[in-house]
């Protein structure tokens, strides 16, 4: 049995925060091979596609993150919000440094003990914490409660998600898409103005159209999505490299008003479901809830 004094679950823009504030032991336990959670890059020969979040909302709590990651003077800015131009990835990395990650280690179930909670997971390790803390969009971490059988309020059940539905392209040539694209794509990112991959492209279909897409085949999904992408050009480029990406939870359709909650004694939810409900929820509910741990 491996113990901490808090256990948190998932090192994503949440987890990291909590754990660099928190004045106790902790351990993070992500299921994933890497940090960064929905803000996530993919690496194709070397080359990347920032395919989670491409920006965050530009204010003072996101400018500050970026400041405590020691990322400021890289930091640009385009309408849509902030960004790092050598991938999002970057912040989380940077918020890693020096804490303890569990990394590849997905938590199945919980368990109280009358010395805190028990984490079942998918290897052979189990977890003890005197206090708990899951940070993944509330529907999923309902499912982990679910299975847990620990009672769940009606009110948390409601926070729903919009879906994303995304292609990652490489063209044969460097092109430059001549907007205006469909209003069925939500953007079309080029990685080329990211320093990413100078022919890569992440398109990514709207709301409804995602939507629309999610449950379909992928191989159909994915040509919904190239033959929308092909329409932004007046001469369509010949592509070299495409790939389907889907995110089940992107942000919060409605979220709660408070930073976090606890679901039963000791055992604490947060993340981009409370406060703002985007990122900056994210941050600013770990941030609050470390000062309540500490
Ligand atoms: C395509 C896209 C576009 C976006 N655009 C914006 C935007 O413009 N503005 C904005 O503010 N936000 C945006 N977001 C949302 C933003 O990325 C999130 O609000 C923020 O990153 C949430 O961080 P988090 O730590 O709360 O959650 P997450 O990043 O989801 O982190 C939760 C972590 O928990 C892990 N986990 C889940 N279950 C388990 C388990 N059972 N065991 C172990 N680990 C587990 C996950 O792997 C994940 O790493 C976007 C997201 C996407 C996908």
């Amino acid at each position: 049995m491996i113990s901490a004094d808090v256990l948190i679950v998932g090192a994503g823009l949440s987890g990291l925060c909590l754990a660099r504030e928190l004045k106790r032991d902790c351990l993070l336990l992500e299921k994933s091979r890497g940090v960064g959670g929905r803000i996530a890059t993919r690496r194709i020969d070397d080359l990347g596609f920032d395919h989670g979040a491409p920006n965050l909302p530009d204010d003072s709590t996101i400018r500050n993150l970026f400041q405590e990651a020691r990322l400021h003077e890289a930091l640009r800015t385009s309408s849509a919000g902030v960004y790092h131009p050598e991938s999002m990835t970057q912040l989380p990395k940077s918020l890693a440094k020096g804490l303890t990650i569990r990394k590849s280690t997905k938590v199945e179930a919980l368990r109280r003990t009358a010395s805190g909670w028990e984490l079942q997971t998918d290897g052979p390790e189990m977890f003890l914490g005197r206090d708990v803390v899951l940070t993944a969009p509330l529907p999923q971490a309902i499912e982990l409660l679910d299975r847990s059988r620990i009672s769940v309020p009606d009110q948390l059940r409601r926070v729903t998600y919009t879906k994303a539905v995304m292609a990652l392209v490489i063209t044969q040539e460097v092109v430059a898409p001549e907007l205006k694209c469909s209003p069925r794509l939500h953007s079309v990112l080029s990685m080329r103005e990211r320093r990413l991959h100078p022919r890569g492209f992440v398109v990514r279909a709207s709301d409804a159209l995602s939507e629309e897409l999610f449950d379909r085949p992928e191989a159909q999904a994915l040509e919904v999505l190239l033959s929308e992408f092909l329409a932004c050009f007046s001469t369509p480029p010949a592509l070299a490299f495409q790939e389907l990406k889907k995110w089940r939870y992107v942000l919060p359709k409605t979220h709660l008003s408070v930073p976090y909650t606890e679901v039963s004694e000791s055992l604490w939810l947060t993340g981009d479901s409370f406060h703002f409900g985007d990122a900056r929820g994210s941050v600013v509910g770990a941030k609050l809830l470390a000062k309540k741990l500490s």
